[in-house]
């Protein structure tokens, strides 16, 4: 049975003190599973988890990172003045772009973040940008075809918009020595919300593999292997966690098997968790409001899509607790809706639930990662407010609520 992170009182009282609908995080369980990363990942001295920003983009979710020892993963310009302000500098940034605008590039550069490039012609974008090539430049790879792994075809590359051939690579990397570039880095992202213990090492493997033969092709030698983001978490209850010791073990074996023989046990592994971080940390609470019997049986909830996007996107999956009836029966069948004019604005279709009378609380567990930060303005709607359960209980608003002023503030009349 999955549960939320704080008991049902507690959030009977956050919700009677800040209202509905909002989001809330778990400071606590942020912490131990930063925690748990880095000693899952231990074994290299150079390990560095880069928080993925665009998951929850909030700088009091991104101080507590930072004070676990991550760095962040920044895809925009926006982004990376969130890390300045948050006062994330130099090597603690990572800047994975695509399509990057010039102005990007000059921020990056500015604040002597980490580049990494996501295609050969950003070599000379990036010179013409800045007027230099920084002496550490990371480039993305896409190995093309189609990932496997033992449980099923978990994704497609050769149809991914992202990163450089091999050939691009090794040109790429020839041309970057050329231009004055020291230390290479060697990135690649090519499954999302993966729940096999496998993907990691076998990425690793990809990884490490072309790092060396990028070595013996070039010259140029690979000094950190970023595993970028895409491992998951359980949104249904039925499936379990990966066991992220695990992880790191499968590629502390492949490290050993392939960069230590080639004399590359000095590499540093980096990762860019966004999801595994954040989203078991995160709930959104919502009020039932109304409730609808026509075909079907309806709640309509006081949070929309513009709250929480992934199930009208992607179909996805959230859990759903009733507040105070975690232990009642789930005898009824229902729609739980938000209030958009859109009828996929619908956070779980024909769900087995405890009945719901307006005014439950309602839980919509795991949306600390690409939840609130996915979250728009449609039919006018305000997004919620975010809030922070500290580890002392108490609760911290770390972002209000949007309000018709903020909507309008891009208008002319
Ligand atoms: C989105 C993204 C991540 C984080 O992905 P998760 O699935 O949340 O782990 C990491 N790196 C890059 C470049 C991304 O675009």
């Amino acid at each position: 049975m999955k549960k939320p992170f704080a008991n049902a009182r507690k959030l009977e009282e956050i919700a009677c003190e800040f209202g509905t609908p909002f989001h809330l995080y778990d400071e606590s369980g942020i912490r131990r599973n930063a925690r748990a990363l880095r000693k899952a990942f231990a074994w290299n001295s150079g390990f560095k988890e880069y928080f993925a920003v665009k998951a929850t983009p909030n700088p009091s979710i991104l101080e507590i990172l930072k004070e676990e020892g991550c760095g962040v993963d920044c895809s925009s310009y926006t982004e990376l003045m969130l890390a300045e302000r948050s006062d994330f500098y130099g090597a603690d940034i990572m800047f994975s772009s695509n399509a990057t605008p010039e102005e990007d590039f000059r921020l990056a550069a500015k604040l002597d973040a980490t580049i990494n490039l996501d295609d050969i012609t950003h070599i000379d974008v990036l010179k013409q940008a800045i007027g230099y090539i920084p002496e550490t430049i990371s480039c993305r790879y896409n190995p093309g075809g189609i990932m496997e792994l033992s449980n099923g075809v978990m994704d497609n590359p050769g149809d991914a918009k992202y990163g450089f051939t091999y050939a691009q690579l090794a040109e790429g990397f020839r041309r970057l020595k050329s231009l004055g570039v020291k230390t290479f880095g060697l990135h690649s992202f090519l499954v999302s919300n993966a729940l096999t213990e496998l993907y990691y090492p076998q990425l690793a493997e990809v990884l490490f593999k072309t790092a060396v033969r990028l070595s013996e092709d070039t010259g140029c030698r690979v000094k950190f292997i970023n595993l970028s983001g895409g491992i998951g978490i359980p949104y249904r209850p039925e499936q379990k966690a990966v066991d992220i010791d695990n992880v790191g073990e499968g590629v502390r074996q492949m490290y050993e098997n392939i960069l230590i023989p080639a004399g590359m046990g000095d590499a540093a592994v980096f990762t860019e968790l966004g999801r595994y971080m954040l989203a078991p940390y995160g709930c959104l609470v919502a009020t039932a409001l109304r409730e609808k019997h026509i075909y079907k049986e309806y709640i309509g909830l006081d949070a929309c899509a513009a709250d929480l996007m992934r199930p009208a996107m992607y179909g996805a999956y959230h859990h759903i607790t009733v507040n105070g009836k975690e232990n009642d029966p789930a005898i009824k069948k229902y729609d739980i809706t938000g209030s958009l004019c859109e009828n996929n604005d619908k956070f779980a279709i024909d769900r087995m639930l405890p009945e719901i009378t307006p005014g439950d609380l309602i839980i919509i567990h795991d949306t600390g990662a690409h939840g609130y930060a996915m979250g728009y303005n449609y039919n006018g709607k305000l997004k919620s407010k975010e809030l922070l359960l500290r580890e002392d209980g108490s609760v911290e608003l770390i972002r209000r609520a949007e309000t018709p002023d903020d909507y309008f503030a891009t208008l002319n009349f």
